[in-house]
């Protein structure tokens, strides 16, 4: 999560970059093909593809900044906020049911990106319950809540990292992921909050969503490459919620070469907090397109019409140093636009 004590700004100076509406996106000259992405807010997304439907770190229970902070410094719980949940849900393109939603892929364990993985577990995923991807802390966590068996996988031995390829993990015939080795860049005065592994387990009342902020650490911060293969066509989709330190969070040359990103998703919250970011990831993946997220203030109402940038990252300079040096397309959805993407 990304936390500071100054406020954030309008979307106006966002310019042009700031998408509100569904856009239809032509990666190539003929398309023939398409992927949706339907942007959540934070890290969240959902991915279609023909048949497959995938989740990134689903979180729409906003915490003010108050509370947050209170229950950071004195300890306290937290919990989904069902109305929340259901209003972005409810938000999802006709066609896209969350049912169908076969694999979940977190980035790091803090709340915004996990918290409300088990009430949908409870009240979506209970007939045909998806596989969550992520770390060993992110599984521990939800070990906690009563989810049911088998269905979280620990990639940390499978992952890539700067000198290492790592595994690609077959999602299904035509999917198949490499979790990276990322990092988490500090919040604010280099400082990192709830930091570390979880591995206690904390008490909860069976049934109960409640659980202390503090519980939700950070654990191995992941990123991801996802291929999806359609006959003699292949799509890469590189997803990143998290700013890292580089050169963490990107596969080796070896991983990259000859490979096309088609779509790269990357994160703003604290991209000021780590130096070459996201300069040097945008220069060694070269996406032709470019989804910014987890730039929205997150501290507001998750149903608020007039969004503001989150708190502490300067949004508006991160778009002018972002357009000096990129040649791709570039956007930054508010929350509940879908990308049809050609290609
Ligand atoms: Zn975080």
């Amino acid at each position: 999560m990304a936390l500071s004590l100054c406020t954030g700004c309008g979307t106006s100076r966002l310019g042009h970059y700031y998408a509100d509406k569904d856009l239809q996106v032509r990666l190539d000259g003929s398309p023939s093909r398409n992927l949706l992405i339907h942007y959540f807010g934070c890290g969240g997304m959902a991915i279609q593809h023909g048949e497959t439907l995938l989740m990134t770190d689903p979180f729409f229970s906003n915490f003010s900044l108050g509370s947050i902070a209170l229950k950071t410094i004195v300890g306290g719980n937290i919990q989904p906020k069902p109305t929340n949940i259901e209003y972005g849900l409810s938000r999802l393109p006709a066609g896209i049911d969350m049912e169908d939603i076969k694999g979940v892929f977190i980035s790091h364990a803090h709340y915004d990106h996990l918290l409300d993985v088990p009430w949908l577990f409870k009240y979506r995923w209970a007939a045909a319950p998806p596989k969550v991807y992520g770390s060993g802390t992110a599984a521990f966590i939800l070990s906690q809540f009563d989810l049911p068996p088998g269905r979280m996988v620990n990639v940390e031995p499978f992952m890539a990292g700067p000198h290492q390829d790592g595994q690609w993990i077959k999602i299904n015939p035509g999917v198949r992921v490499l979790p990276i080795k990322s990092h988490h860049a500090p919040h604010f005065l280099g400082i990192k909050l709830y930091a570390g592994e979880n591995q206690s387990k904390f008490r909860k009342k069976p049934g109960s969503f409640k659980s202390k902020l503090n519980h939700w650490r950070e654990g191995q911060t992941l990123a991801y490459l996802f291929e999806f293969s359609d006959g003699d066509s292949v799509f890469n989709l590189f997803v990143q919620t998290s700013a890292s330190k580089i050169p963490m969070g990107l596969p080796t040359a070896d991983v990259l070469k000859g490979r096309q990103v088609d779509l790269a998703v990357l994160c703003v919250a604290s991209y000021n907090n780590v130096k070459g970011y996201p300069d040097h990831h945008l220069e060694q993946l070269r996406p032709k397109g470019t989804i910014f997220v987890h730039w929205e203030d997150f501290f507001r109402g998750y149903r608020k019409s007039k969004l503001r940038t989150v708190p502490g990252t300067n949004v508006k300079r991160f778009v002018e140093q972002v357009d000096k040096i990129y040649d791709g397309t570039f956007w930054l959805p508010a929350p509940g636009v879908t990308f049809d993407i050609n290609y």
